[in-house]
């Protein structure tokens, strides 16, 4: 097996050919059924490639993990995690409070004093913890519903959360709908995004962070994309499609390289080589604005702001 470099915090696994079932020919974020290009190879034997859709320009897996086997990978991740979790330990993101912080700083100001009470879902959002950390800044009464095959721990304190495995029933009233680094577990993403995004209010935001490694992959074929914990690569061609593909009465606030997970306390290394990446992406995004396809794509990941019209 070739040796890999990962950024990542899920290292590729090989998946045989009996666990696998062929998307190629559709995809899975826009189900346009045009042809896509090969953009990177993930595995070989059986070959699984990442293909970019002409239509929404998303990169995703030609091939996706049967139902049976991504359950099964989840719960070996999940009892991993058990073993190191304790409340008041982030898994992912190192300071949900900053993360938190930086969210709300593109949501309008008097939009959310005007509201009596505020609903946020967090899609995939773990114990909820960056849901909270929203909701503590927010100075007045806020549930949280978190959705997320995960474990049903979590985060104890003042706010209630309630935990569902799905989206479905959730009720169209919601304020703030939070998808973090999320949508690349889900195998078929086009009725998930259509179904988060309809759960908004009028005036409500939507907050999407992905990753986007697949300018690095083209750029050196050992690195490694995390599959099949990580089944698409949305950056900001796919992120300024949004609107016209998904939300036609929304209007885009922030499409950008994303914040930087680490903290500078606990991995200086690492956050130091993410903010030097990202750093030209953000004055790129400055001097051109939003909605253009970035010159400098090795950012890592990406995030965008979306709000739907108020009425
Ligand atoms: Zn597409």
């Amino acid at each position: 097996m070739k040796w890999k470099l990962s950024f990542i915090s899920h290292l590729s696994v090989h998946v045989d050919d009996s666990q696998l079932y062929d998307c190629g020919s559709q995809c899975p974020l826009c189900l346009s059924e045009q042809l896509r290009d090969t953009v990177a190879v993930i595995q070989e034997a059986p070959a699984v490639r990442l293909l970019q859709c002409g239509n929404c320009k998303a990169i995703s897996a030609s091939h996706m993990p049967v139902p049976e086997y991504l359950n099964g990978y989840y719960q070996g991740r999940f009892a991993e995690i058990y073993r190191q979790y304790t409340p008041g330990k982030q898994i992912t993101f190192h300071d949900e409070d900053r993360f938190a912080g930086h969210i709300l700083r593109y949501l309008a100001k008097q939009w959310i004093d005007r509201q009596e009470s505020l609903r946020i879902v967090d899609f995939g959002g773990g114990d909820g913890s960056l849901a909270v950390a929203v909701a503590s800044r927010l100075r007045r009464k806020v549930e949280i519903m978190v959705i997320d095959h995960g474990p049903e721990w979590v985060r104890e304190g003042q706010v209630h959360i309630e935990k569902r495995r799905s989206v479905e029933s959730l009720a169209n009233n919601c304020h703030i709908v939070i998808a973090s680094a999320s949508l690349e577990h889900v195998p078929y993403p086009y009725p998930v995004i259509k179904k988060l995004y309809s759960l908004l209010q009028p005036g409500g935001y939507f907050y999407v962070r992905t990753p986007f490694v697949s300018p690095f992959m083209k750029l050196w074929d050992m690195f490694d994309f995390g599959y099949p914990a990580h089944l698409h690569d949305l950056g900001p061609a796919f992120w300024n499609s949004f609107v016209r593909i998904f939300a036609p009465d929304a209007a885009c606030i922030v499409s950008q390289p994303s914040i930087v997970e680490t903290s500078f306390t606990k991995k200086p290394i690492k956050t130091i080589i993410a903010a030097a990446l990202k750093l030209p992406g953000h004055l790129e995004a400055r001097v051109r604005g939003i909605g253009r396809e970035p010159l400098w794509q090795y950012v890592g990941g990406w995030e965008a702001v979306f709000r739907r019209k108020p009425v």
